[in-house]
């Protein structure tokens, strides 16, 4: 079984680790053999002190890799923050990105890698390999070797127009409202080697439980990917970020907002409405009406721990299987 998969930072990882221990417990040897590959969003990314971050990317590997901070989800467990404190005391700016001493060897090497000439889809690849994860069947593509960043036009009182994403999210907390949100460099961007084929050859296509707007939308906007969705035979199944109407972690509400959407689980899955097959939403959002061509299932959404993400992941592949073996898909 091949399963694709769209995601973003926190959110898609914990999903993706309960995929991969659902996949890992399930009595089904094609689930047991399935590989994974997953599509992350680099909009994120940010050049900090000469160093290329890629927040997602990272986030997911080091979830998928056993070296992350759980408690905050993102980051290094034991981290320690030496280096930013030196940087600090010399005026370095920016002083508002967390960046903690193991974390930051990963952008030393990526950086370094990146300037031999290396695409991003190998870096990831070559950084990968040592969170042991093509070992795990699991392969992380960026959703693009070209550099595309995520701008927010705020009305910022420094007379700037826009600012970072991880600026507005980060440091402002998204609390000054976006009036719009920009990917910067994706008109000049093509999709990353193996996305379009990876969405377009899958037995199945889930959307974690990512951010609608500025990770899962990011993605859908990479030339390609969105007809791609459109034209793959797997079926698709989403996952709901909103559990009772709002986000569990982030701001994924003032970016609903920003792009002039309703934060509810229906207005979400409208904005897949011309890929979506599948929609699992948490209990407490399941009241109707649903379009009919959408299949809706409701069950708790909160991925409170792995085996809680893993019963979630292993209720969207059960979604995949019904609609797959369903007459309208035969
Ligand atoms: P980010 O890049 O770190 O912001 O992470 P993602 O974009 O992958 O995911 C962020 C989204 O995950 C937010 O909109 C949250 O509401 C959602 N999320 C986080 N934890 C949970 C959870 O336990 N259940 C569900 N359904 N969504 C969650
Ligand atoms: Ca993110």
């Amino acid at each position: 079984m091949r399963i694709t998969a769209l995601a973003g930072g926190v959110g898609g990882a914990r999903f993706l680790r309960g995929l991969l221990a659902s996949l890992a417990a399930s009595d089904d040897p094609a689930r047991r053999d399935a590989d994974v590959t997953v599509i992350g969003n680099t909009g994120d990314d940010i050049t900090l002190f000469g160093l290329r971050v890629c927040p997602d990317l990272d986030t997911v590997m080091y979830t998928l890799g056993g070296g992350i901070d759980d408690s905050q989800g993102w980051g290094r467990a034991d981290e320690t923050h030496v280096v930013q404190a030196e940087l600090a005391a010399y005026g370095a700016q920016p002083q508002w990105f967390g960046l903690g001493d193991r974390d930051i060897a990963t952008h030393v090497a990526r950086s370094q890698l990146l300037g031999l000439g290396l695409p991003l889809s190998e870096v990831t690849d070559v950084l990968c390999r040592r969170w042991g994860l093509p070992a795990r069947r699991v392969r992380l593509l960026p959703m693009t070797d070209d550099p595309v960043e995520t701008h927010v036009v705020v009305d910022v009182a420094d007379g700037r127009r826009a600012v970072h994403f991880q600026e507005w999210w980060v440091r402002m907390q998204a609390g000054v409202p976006a009036e719009q949100i920009v990917a910067v460099g994706m008109d000049g961007a093509s999709a990353g080697p193996g996305v379009l084929e990876t969405i377009r050859k899958a037995d199945v296509v889930l959307l974690p439980p990512s951010n609608p707007v500025v990770s899962i939308g990011i993605i859908l906007g990479v030339p390609g990917v969105r007809d791609a969705l459109r034209g793959t035979v797997a079926p698709v199944v989403g996952v709901c970020p909103l559990v009772g109407g709002r986000p569990v972690r982030g701001h994924a509400d003032a970016c609903l907002t920003a792009i002039g959407v309703e934060t509810s689980a229906r207005a979400v899955a409208g904005l897949y409405e011309d890929f979506l097959d599948g929609w699992l939403v948490d209990d407490a959002d399941a009241a109707g009406p649903w379009p009919a061509r959408l299949a809706v299932r409701g069950r708790p959404l909160l991925m409170s721990d792995v085996d809680a993400a893993a019963a979630i992941a292993g209720a969207a592949l059960d979604l995949a299987g019904e609609l797959d073996s369903a007459p309208a898909r035969a």
